[in-house]
């Protein structure tokens, strides 16, 4: 329900893992799905249009090239910047028809949309291009599928690491308080353990309360946790006001996944899925944004506000030949989250039978899908949202004061030290000894939002220990 590849290959450690533990499908075969397919519009006629395609293939190619410091002289947020180069695309075609100009700045709406859900951010408006040149591709084929998905590679760590003893499943840890013990700082963790009320794991009561005590805490809670419990108790000492305000400033959005499973598959073998060009809504992502996004509702749409925000249906490949995956961000990923599956399913299968172009069909009905398997990552109380990305908050933050943004991550990641905890040292030893240690996607500068930036973090701090007592002995 989350992640599904490996994100590159050469200098990918977790793509390295894979290998060596023969977990990789096919290296050589990029398995991205993505985007991909027919362009359908909201009622059902197939859109073949080479300038929407031109179009894409341009605000892509601008993407890339990522020229915001040459062209701007303040930093633009990556709505503003992809609207000049729309703009810029359409001066070059004095031809293009005012029918095609509609079509294409409905399309534009699609492409923000691709972009918002690549990005985990629920607002494109606030998104810096920092988003697209701090992230950095590894070499090789770009999007890797596992045999058997993520649970595949967890079951390996499992085989190498006794995880049982290690780890207590179903435990929620809720407040984190260091103490003085004799002269040195030791962590006490209370613990929660959560008894589920519900087979998917959502819904539960707290079982019992314990206290447990450690030498070093390594924080890998994801931005929209720590965001969310900067201001109780869950730290249980003064977070440095650095640090607080880089978790405030970076992004942390939603997306979820709708996989959507058919007896009898309704597309052609040769389909490779089924993107969506709405019309018929007004938001923050349109190219004339004319109403407040609380005006939305006035507009008569015939689906509840969250469909609008599925950018399209992709197939997701012949290992599952009767799955789709319609893929849903921002403030529509969130909105779903509160419909049943039941009413998931039902709306999915009225949309479909809108959009699908009769000639892209194999039968006369499309049928509602008969199983429908969702994540809800905004409402887990442990995520809240999918993953971190850079918004212009963060870039305007800058630390140091200097020109280095890299410094803002480096702020994030850097651990609680001994002395930190208590500034009166007398009693202290070891003051340089860090004790609360802070990983997680969003702690890795240039392989955020990826499990593999998750991983190397992981390592990152356990070394940092290492380090540590290395330097010590
Ligand atoms: C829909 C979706 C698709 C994605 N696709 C890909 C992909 O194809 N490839 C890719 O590389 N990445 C992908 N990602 C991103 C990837 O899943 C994340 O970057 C990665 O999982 C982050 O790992 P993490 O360990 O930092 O955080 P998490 O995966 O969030 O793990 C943190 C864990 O800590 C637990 N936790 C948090 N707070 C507490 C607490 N107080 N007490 C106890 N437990 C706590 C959480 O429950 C969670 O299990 C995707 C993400 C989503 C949502």
């Amino acid at each position: 329900m989350g992640a599904q590849w490996i994100h590159g290959q050469v200098g990918n450690i977790l793509y390295e893992y894979g290998m060596e533990n023969n977990l990789i499908v096919d290296p050589t075969e990029d398995f991205g799905f993505e985007g991909i397919g027919s362009f359908c519009s909201e009622d059902g006629i197939l859109v073949n249009c080479d300038d929407l395609y031109e179009m894409i293939a341009y605000l892509d190619r601008a993407k890339e090239m990522n020229q915001c410091e040459d062209k701007f002289d303040q930093p633009i947020n990556m709505y503003d910047f992809f609207r000049y180069e729309f703009d810029e695309f359409i001066s070059k075609r004095s031809y293009v028809s005012k029918g095609n100009l509609k079509l294409l700045k409905q399309a534009f709406r699609w492409f923000i949309l691709f972009e918002l859900i690549d990005n985990g951010c629920d607002s494109i408006r606030k998104l810096s291009p920092l988003s697209y040149t701090e992230w950095k591709d590894y070499d090789g084929v770009d999007l890797i599928n596992l045999h058997n998905g993520y649970g595949a590679l967890l079951k390996q760590l499992e085989n190498e690491f006794p995880l049982e003893q290690m780890v207590q499943l179903k435990s929620a840890v809720r407040k984190i308080m260091p103490f003085v013990d004799g002269n040195k700082i030791k962590i006490k963790l209370q613990i929660e353990k959560l008894l589920y009320t519900d087979e998917k794991a959502t819904n539960f009561t707290v079982k019992e309360t314990n206290e447990s005590i450690f030498d070093h805490v390594i924080i890998t809670s994801s931005i929209g946790f720590l965001k969310a419990n900067l201001n109780n108790d869950f730290f249980n000492f003064l977070l440095p006001k650095d640090k607080v305000d880089v978790i405030r400033s970076l992004g942390y959005g939603t997306i979820n996944k709708i996989f959507l499973y058919f007896n009898e598959p309704f597309w052609f073998d040769d389909e490779k899925g089924f993107q969506v060009i709405w019309s018929s809504i007004i938001d923050e992502n349109c190219y004339d944004y004319e109403c407040r996004t609380n005006e939305i509702d006035q507009f008569n749409q015939k689906f509840p506000k969250w469909v609008y925000y599925i950018s399209g249906f992709d197939l997701v490949g012949e290992r599952q030949p009767n799955m789709m995956l319609a893929w849903i961000g921002s403030i529509g990923a969130i909105e779903m989250e509160k419909e049943t599956d039941e009413q998931i399913r039902l709306t999915i299968g009225d949309v479909l039978q809108q959009i699908i172009p009769r000639s892209r069909r194999s039968t006369k009905l499309v049928p509602t899908p008969d199983r429908v398997y969702i994540s809800r990552w905004h409402s887990n109380p442990f995520t809240l949202g999918s993953y971190s990305n850079r918004t212009i908050d963060y870039e305007q933050l800058q630390c140091d004061g200097s020109k280095s943004l890299k410094h803002n991550i480096d702020v994030l990641a850097k651990p609680i030290y001994s002395g930190d905890i208590i500034t009166q040292m007398e009693t202290i030893s070891e003051s340089d000894c860090p004790k609360i240690l802070f990983a997680g996607e969003a702690t890795d500068l240039e392989h955020y939002s990826t499990t593999d930036g998750a991983f190397r973090s992981g390592i990152r701090e356990a070394q940092n220990l290492i380090n540590y007592y290395q330097t010590k002995s």
